[in-house]
């Protein structure tokens, strides 16, 4: 199946390259949410977050730590956004795993959902049925 971000890490399409190290790849996202607006990506296909191999995770996660810095440092940027849409509802819409660093600065925009409130004493359900998962 046809994927773009194979295509970025393999060369055959064209992006912004930032980083390109052993296994990783990080480039500018074609669609900024703030210009600087990065991704890091395994060069291997992996379709999400709970797909990663923990080695994996480990050596991605160092890496967006470190590109966080080098484009708050590069761009001036007053802070940061590490995000991950994981599946269709969380608005991924390419499925091959990526963080996303997004360079912020300050009054730029505003991120925030509606909050909810828990009701009737289901704030306790709701942790139950995770920590029964948690327990597993
Ligand atoms: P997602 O919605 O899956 O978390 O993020 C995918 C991101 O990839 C989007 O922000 C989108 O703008 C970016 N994107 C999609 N196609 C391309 C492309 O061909 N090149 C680059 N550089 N970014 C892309
Ligand atoms: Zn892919």
């Amino acid at each position: 199946m046809k994927c773009i971000f194979c295509d970025i890490a393999s060369g055959k399409e064209d992006a912004e390259i930032l980083y390109d190290n052993v296994g990783i790849i990080s480039f500018l996202d074609i669609r900024p949410v703030n210009y600087g607006h990065a991704l890091v990506v395994p060069k291997q296909h992996f379709e999400n977050f709970t797909s990663l191999p923990e080695s994996e995770l480990k050596k991605l996660i160092h890496t967006t730590q470190f590109l966080s810095e080098k484009i708050v440092s590069s761009l001036n940027a007053d802070g940061f956004n590490i995000i991950v849409n994981n599946g269709a509802a969380a608005g991924q819409t390419i499925f091959h795993f990526h963080f996303h660093i997004i360079p912020r600065f300050k009054n730029d925009f505003n991120f925030k959902p509606k909050f909810k409130a828990y009701e009737n004493n289901n704030m306790k359900e709701f942790a139950e049925k995770i920590r029964e998962a948690v327990k597993q």
